[in-house]
């Protein structure tokens, strides 16, 4: 069977990964969150109190202690950097609320970006991020952009913290989704933007699986 290239942008908490990994998994397609690894530097500079200054030693860092992906047996993914298992530390707060300054670096997007494109070189691929249909695979067949209000996006993290057993302000999360959005829109490399031939859909008050299904339907039409 023909097979595609598929790129999932949008802003911070759109559901670009829960649908991405569902639909990875239900065409049997590799899955690159490209979100994880712009964290994973960024878990590089907070532990190492590297600054924008210091570029050279993140990327360093990264070149000793590369980032993988392991599939773990439930079928969900792990992030670890060299040996280290950074799933979670990922997503903490202070990873969350920096990483924004990270992923403007263009060399540390330059590095990045070269990754992805090696992992999607054989096509079978579902990346999500903010630059996929702009930068990483301007070529990719299929390109979703995913919006949905920042209301609704905070609600929908509130609920995923708290069934992780996380306590959150829902108030101070629309803010730090609507702050990070507009440095990830507003920053000089490669902001956050829908490319020209990119479909973009409104999730705002849609399930899950309504996102999986109109995607996978544009999907599977390509596919025949
Ligand atoms: O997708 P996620 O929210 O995990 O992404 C975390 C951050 O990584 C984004 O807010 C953005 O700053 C950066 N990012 C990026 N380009 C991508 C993916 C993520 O700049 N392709």
């Amino acid at each position: 069977m023909k097979a595609i290239k598929i790129a999932i942008d949008g802003p911070a908490s759109s559901g670009k990964s829960t649908v991405a990994k569902i639909i990875a998994k239900n065409l049997g397609y590799t899955y690159l969150d490209t979100g994880a690894m712009y964290r994973s530097a960024t878990y590089i500079a907070l532990k190492y109190d590297f600054t924008e200054s210091d570029v050279h030693k993140i990327l360093s860092t990264l070149e000793k202690n590369p980032i993988s992906f392991k599939k773990t047996s439930d079928g969900s993914q792990e992030v670890y950097l060299g040996e280290e298992n950074v799933t979670l530390a990922i997503r903490q707060n202070d990873v969350t609320n920096n990483v924004s300054w990270v992923s403007a670096i263009a060399e540390i997007r330059e590095e990045l970006v070269r990754q992805q494109r090696r992992i999607a070189k054989n096509g079978a691929i579902i990346m999500d991020g903010r630059d996929i249909g702009t930068v990483v695979l301007p070529d990719a067949e299929l390109k979703i952009f995913l919006i949905a209000s920042v209301e609704e996006r905070a609600q929908r993290r509130y609920k995923e913290n708290l069934e992780k057993g996380i306590e959150s302000d829902f108030e101070r999360l629309k803010d730090e989704i609507a702050s990070r959005d507009y440095k990830d829109s507003h920053r000089q490399v490669s902001p956050l933007k829908a490319a020209d031939d990119a479909i973009i859909f409104d999730t705002t008050g849609i399930d899950i699986q309504g996102v999986v299904k109109f995607i996978q339907e544009k999907a599977e039409k390509l596919l025949t």
